[in-house]
């Protein structure tokens, strides 16, 4: 099938099946985390709305542009920032999430902009300050890409409050629309409620942050027992495409290799604190095959020295 021309610096969009649109983040864009596009036939449904303002428009201008109409259902996948903040962009549209995530949302993010409003403005000026100091050229890329996202940040605080979900459900939701329905599933491990969407005609699963592809993938707001539990059941649901929270549009045996990742991390943090070792010997295993090879390797030890807080005895530091 052949795909749509890129239509946004921050994202770049798939067509997964008629009507059925993957957006995937692109590396230095303001998304943060992919999102899709679901045409209902009579509605238009999107499926996270990106960490910043300026993604977000350009979502929204996307959605209308593949499907006639502004999207009038917005599903939360969970409560992390760069999954919710353009909600708030969505006018009109009904913001759909779990109690816990509507919770989440309404206090955690909105105390996180409010912290960010206050602090970023500081952290810039000093940025700008080192940029005007004798950096080399590989630093000076590194501080000017800080600043990017930095503004980026500070327009999305600014902005407006953070839409919470308004509409909530427990365990399951329908949506039946004129050409096609969606299942929209709790689940949980990644945080403590997550939300999938299953297209089962089109064997097409958008996993949210239940998933990520090739790239390590933060833990530490969730139970990995619960999470590789969650994963299972994912694979049984037997999809051909899926869409990750992060990282491109995958298959089945990416699903395999995210249970995989969550064990062989939880087994290496056992095999750890079995024999006494601290949280910084945890941090600095040896990251196990075929992890090595995939994106975002300071997140690995973060998720090493979490998985060693859970399962040390409190003794042991
Ligand atoms: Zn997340």
């Amino acid at each position: 099938m052949e795909n749509p021309q890129p239509v946004s610096e921050h994202f770049h969009l798939e067509l997964l099946a008629d009507g059925v649109f993957a957006a995937i983040a692109t590396e230095h864009g303001a998304a943060f985390s992919n999102a899709g596009i679901i045409d209902l036939g009579d509605r238009t449904i999107v499926y996270d709305t990106f960490m910043t303002h300026r993604a977000a428009r350009d979502l929204i201008a996307v959605a209308r542009a593949v499907t006639g109409r502004w999207p009038s259902l917005v599903i939360n996948s969970h409560w992390h920032m760069d999954h919710v903040c353009g909600n708030a962009l969505f006018n009109g549209a009904t913001i759909i999430g779990t109690t816990a995530t509507r919770d989440a949302i309404a206090s955690t993010i909105t105390e996180r902009l409010q912290q960010r409003r206050a602090t970023m403005p500081g952290e810039i000026a000093t940025l700008e300050e080192r940029l005007r100091s004798d950096v080399d050229e590989r630093e000076r890329r590194r501080i000017e890409n800080l600043l990017r996202v930095g503004q980026w940040l500070v327009e999305t605080a600014a902005g407006s409050e953070v839409r919470s979900p308004e509409l909530i459900f427990r365990d399951r939701l329908d949506l039946r629309g004129l050409t096609r329905h969606v299942e929209v599933i709790e689940s949980n491990g990644h945080t403590q409620s997550d939300t999938y969407l299953l297209l089962p005609e089109e064997h097409i699963l958008f996993a949210g942050d239940l998933l990520s592809v090739q790239m390590h993938h933060w833990m530490g707001d969730g139970d990995p027992g619960s999470w590789r539990r969650s994963v299972e059941s994912l694979e049984r649901i037997g999809a051909d495409i899926i869409v990750p929270g992060h990282g491109p549009v995958g298959t089945a045996d990416d699903v395999r290799q995210m249970r995989t990742y969550i064990s062989a991390l939880t087994t290496l943090a056992a095999s750890v604190v079995e024999h006494s070792g601290t949280a910084d010997d945890a941090a600095q295993q040896p990251v196990p095959e075929p992890f090595g090879l995939w994106r975002g390797l300071d997140t690995f030890g973060r998720n090493m020295r979490f998985l060693h807080g859970r399962l040390a005895p409190t003794n042991v530091l």
